[in-house]
């Protein structure tokens, strides 16, 4: 859905948000990146090159991504071991397995990709653990900001050997939500394989209509937004709802919008209004 048709107020929020963006937190989901052959090498060279231009502008970039169960099934199946033959790739174990295969194939097909533009990438694997231990946050966000005042985008994941928080609910949309506090980010863009968020499931729901900006994300009745979810990723629309909440009451907008959709990075990032803003919560704390 394009600007033009979608509510002007939405535009010019859009347009005042950007104009205070320093630093961003772009999350992409296994059902943007990959198929059933795995990583789709186009759509990580179209992200990196988004990317790359953003902090040629000196946007400060940091890259959440999932990917790395279905590239490492995809090899897995590619793969004539006898051993990996008839297993159940819906197993947590399993899936927890093919991501230690598949995280290596992500952060090489991000180097490369990345490189093209003369961009270094670093690997940052996570838990929700490590949000919770003050040692660890600080440790992580030393980290980060200085490989940002290098230059280098952090390219981030859940650790999945260590932890199926993401696996089993998440689609890494939370660790996302968290990593916006992390680094001060001052806008979370959730890049999705829906248009944004619909009112009813548009599966089921012929005239379900894409809400262009959700003004009080506390109050939402996300229920009927919520039924169903993509095959490749966990998480469907409620965790990248309650991921935009997280952000949104700590005054962070998220832009949630299709990641299948032609240059929607660097067409949102000129002003275009595409998918749904959650705008942050203006409530006073006592
Ligand atoms: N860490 C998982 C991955 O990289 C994310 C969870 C998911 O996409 O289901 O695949």
């Amino acid at each position: 859905m394009s600007g033009k048709s979608r509510n002007p107020e939405a535009g010019a929020l859009w347009r005042e948000i950007l104009g205070r963006t320093r630093c961003v937190v772009v999350k992409v989901g296994s059902a943007v990146l990959t198929s059933d052959q795995g990583l789709e090498a186009k759509i990580v060279g179209q992200l990196a090159e988004q990317i790359a231009v953003l902090q040629d502008r000196g946007l400060e970039v940091v890259l959440v991504t999932s990917g790395a169960v279905a590239a490492g099934r995809a090899r897995i199946r590619q793969g004539e071991q006898k051993k990996t033959q008839g297993i159940d790739f819906a197993e947590l174990t399993t899936r927890q397995a093919a991501s230690s295969i598949g995280q290596s194939l992500l952060m090489h097909a991000y180097d490369e990709a990345f490189a093209r533009h003369g961009k270094t990438v670093a690997q940052i694997l996570l838990t929700h653990d490590d949000f919770k231990s003050p040692v660890r946050f600080r440790n992580a966000r030393n980290t980060i900001r200085r490989l940002l005042d290098w230059g280098v985008i952090p390219i981030v994941n859940e650790n999945d050997t260590v932890a199926v928080a993401e696996l089993k609910i998440g689609d890494n949309d939370k660790l996302a939500s968290f990593m916006v506090d992390l680094v001060g980010a001052d806008l979370f863009v959730n890049l999705t394989s829906a248009d944004g968020v619909f009112d009813k499931n548009p599966d089921k729901h012929p005239d379900a209509v894409c809400v262009p900006c959700i003004a009080d994300i506390e109050t939402l009745n996300t229920k009927a937004m919520c039924e169903g979810k993509t095959s490749a990723g966990s998480g469907g629309m409620k965790s990248k709802l309650e991921a935009a909440k997280h952000a949104a009451q700590r005054g962070v907008p998220t832009l949630i919008v299709s990641g299948k959709c032609e240059s929607a990075l660097t067409r949102i990032f000129a002003g275009e209004i595409l998918g749904t803003l959650v705008l942050p919560c203006v409530r006073t704390v006592v």
